[in-house]
């Protein structure tokens, strides 16, 4: 723990823990509905797809990564158990059950939403309080909206595709 770091916080502590923690969950389930839906997908564009999936499954992991280096530093703990994931997450993990690359395209944008979401929420609760929990949530979330940006584009191709080659 910076004790330093954590008294510049100061009373704001607590909460802004319990954000981070939140973040943290939905990262780990994030990576693994990537991860797994990227092995499973099935239709047309899969190998893009999986491609976009298995980068973006880095990138959570990644956001993982910096989410509990700042708990730590704030002295609090990173979620302990997988059950704590799904516990504390604000975002839903979508199990890839049907592979098929609509629908998996369509679950994992609903996840990147809810990322989004939980990114504003953590940069509203740290403006002019916690400027590096800020800033790690700024480029958090512009990593988060290009991967919905990118998910959205492929679903938009391969609805083209679908559409023109039915007829
Ligand atoms: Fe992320
Ligand atoms: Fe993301
Ligand atoms: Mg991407």
């Amino acid at each position: 723990m910076g004790s330093r770091a954590r008294e510049i916080v100061g009373e704001n502590v607590d909460v802004i823990l319990k954000l981070l923690n939140q973040a943290y969950a939905s990262e780990w389930l994030a990576y693994y509905q990537y991860w797994l839906g990227a092995k499973l997908i099935k239709g047309p564009m899969k190998d893009a797809v999986a491609a976009e999936l298995n980068l973006h499954a880095t990138e959570e992991l990644s956001h993982a990564v910096l989410v509990a280096n700042r708990i730590i530093q704030l002295g609090g703990t990173p979620v302990l158990t997988p059950e704590g994931w799904a516990e504390e997450s604000p975002c839903k993990y979508e199990s890839p059950a049907d592979p098929y690359v609509a629908v998996l395209l369509d679950q994992n944008i609903e996840g990147e939403q809810c990322a989004i979401s939980t990114y504003k929420g953590l940069m509203d609760a740290t403006k002019d309080i916690d400027m590096v929990t800020y800033n790690m949530a700024l480029s958090i979330l512009e990593q988060e909206i290009e991967h919905e940006e990118d998910l959205q584009s492929l679903r938009e191709d391969l609805d083209l595709m679908v559409q023109r080659g039915s007829k």
